[in-house]
């Protein structure tokens, strides 16, 4: 066996032919040396001087197998600023271009590190955050993350984190302060309203043109939900959300067949309201009005929608798969773990035969390549099978359409 000394043992400005002859005395077959920001091997050293070392090596009858570094503790692979993992990338290949002038075939790459005790300045990384990063370059992947926030634990720093990494996050407010402190209330039984509506006007103020929603639920209880969506645009939120309750009938704030028209024209009101409002130069965005016409999704996902179960799944903190978080917790759907992967392979062809085409209900409905065939967790809830429908929600999202056809059709009547 071959043993070689790694030239981290020695500090980055002592000098290269000091560090080999002292490695040869000592007995040493190998050196390793190691790159950093200023030392003699950095991302700027010259093609020539590199060439030198290798030569130096070789006439001292030294191997070099591998080429360490050092900067990588300075500059973290997974950092929360892209600048920084952007250097740290161009540091890696500047490795690989001289471990290639030096013979080497092995390079050391810190692939991350979520605290350092010896680094100069280290972050402290999130070990979700940092483990995502590290398998972004391993596997071509991009990984972007969302949050979603009840806003009662937002602050500075929170915010500050969210606007690095997060590449959407969903903000949770119900629309008017009764409405939303019905139900959102803290162990006091207080309502959340007034605590968390000026974290999320702050939030959006310092969120700039990165992605956000303002997201509530409506219920039996605010049938005239357009005025909680009016008032979320008046607390000066844009990007809009609101979506009907799903619930099992009998709770107070279940959705009733007698409340279906009264929802069929608050959607009319809001297509109405935004028009009006685009026209006056305070638009807002509502989330299920956004209709591409011309473009839009591929045929496939017009067809197979979320996919859940087959191109998406939920993990659990205990790291058990679920086709979908609306499924975790039911032994029946769940589909395998972490380490050993998806094992319940049936259930993920079960859930990739859940589309428009395999659903009666669905082949003959106009709206199924907008729909893609609805939610399966919904048609599982309402009707005990995933590729069963949930009527309700069928009805109410042939309305949307209908209102978001409506908007286009009188955006494109507009004089130009
Ligand atoms: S609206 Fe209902 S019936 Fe129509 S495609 Fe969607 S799930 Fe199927
Ligand atoms: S809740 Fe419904 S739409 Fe959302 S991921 Fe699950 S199955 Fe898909």
């Amino acid at each position: 066996m071959k043993q070689g000394i790694s030239l981290f043992s020695f500090t980055d400005s002592t000098d290269v032919r000091w560090m080999f002859e002292h490695a040869k005395k000592a007995g040493y077959d190998g050196v390793e040396p190691v790159m950093s920001e200023n030392g003699y091997l950095n991302p700027s050293t010259p093609e020539k001087d590199i060439l030198a070392m290798r030569r130096m090596a070789e006439d001292m009858g030294l191997e070099i197998p591998s080429v360490g570094v050092w900067s990588l503790w300075e500059n973290n692979l997974v950092s929360d600023s892209p600048a920084i993992r952007e250097k740290a990338f161009g540091i890696v290949e500047k490795q690989i271009e001289a471990a290639h002038l030096l013979g080497a075939d092995t390079i050391l790459v810190v692939p991350g590190y979520v605290g350092c005790s010896f680094a100069s300045k280290p972050e402290k990384i999130r070990y979700d955050v940092a483990y995502a990063r590290s398998q972004e370059a391993a596997h071509h992947k991009h990984f972007r993350f969302t949050l979603t926030t009840n806003g009662v634990l937002l602050d500075d720093e929170v915010t500050e984190f969210c606007n690095r990494e997060m590449h959407n996050v969903v903000l949770s407010l119900d629309g008017r302060k009764a409405v939303h402190d019905r139900l959102r209330k803290n162990y006091a039984g207080q309502g959340s309203y007034d605590l968390i509506v000026p974290k999320f006007q702050r939030f959006v103020q310092q969120r700039g043109d990165r992605d956000y929603y303002i997201r509530g639920t409506f219920t039996h209880e605010n049938t005239d939900f357009t005025n909680d969506i009016f008032h979320m645009a008046d607390l000066g939120f844009t990007e809009l959300s609101m979506e009907p309750v799903v619930s099992p009938p009998g709770e107070p704030w279940a959705l009733t067949e007698e409340d279906l028209p009264v929802l069929f024209e608050q959607y009319e009101i809001l297509a109405r309201e935004m028009l009006k409002r685009e026209e006056e130069g305070r638009p807002f965005t509502f989330y299920h009005y956004m209709l591409d016409l011309e473009g839009g999704p591929c045929l496939h996902k017009r067809m197979s929608g979320c996919g859940s179960g087959t191109e998406y799944l939920a993990v659990t903190p205990w790291g058990e798969l679920f086709p979908c978080h609306q499924f975790v917790n039911d032994p029946a759907y769940s589909m395998g773990d972490v380490w050993k992967g998806v094992t319940n392979t049936t259930m993920g062809e079960k859930f990739h035969r859940c589309n428009v085409v395999a659903n009666p209900a669905c082949r003959d409905c106009w709206a199924r390549l907008y729909c893609a065939g609805g939610c399966a967790a919904n048609a599982y809830h309402a009707s005990g099978d995933i590729n069963g429908t949930y009527e309700y929600g069928c009805e109410l999202f042939k309305k949307r359409i209908e209102c978001a056809i409506m908007i286009k059709a009188a955006q494109a009547g507009r004089p130009r």
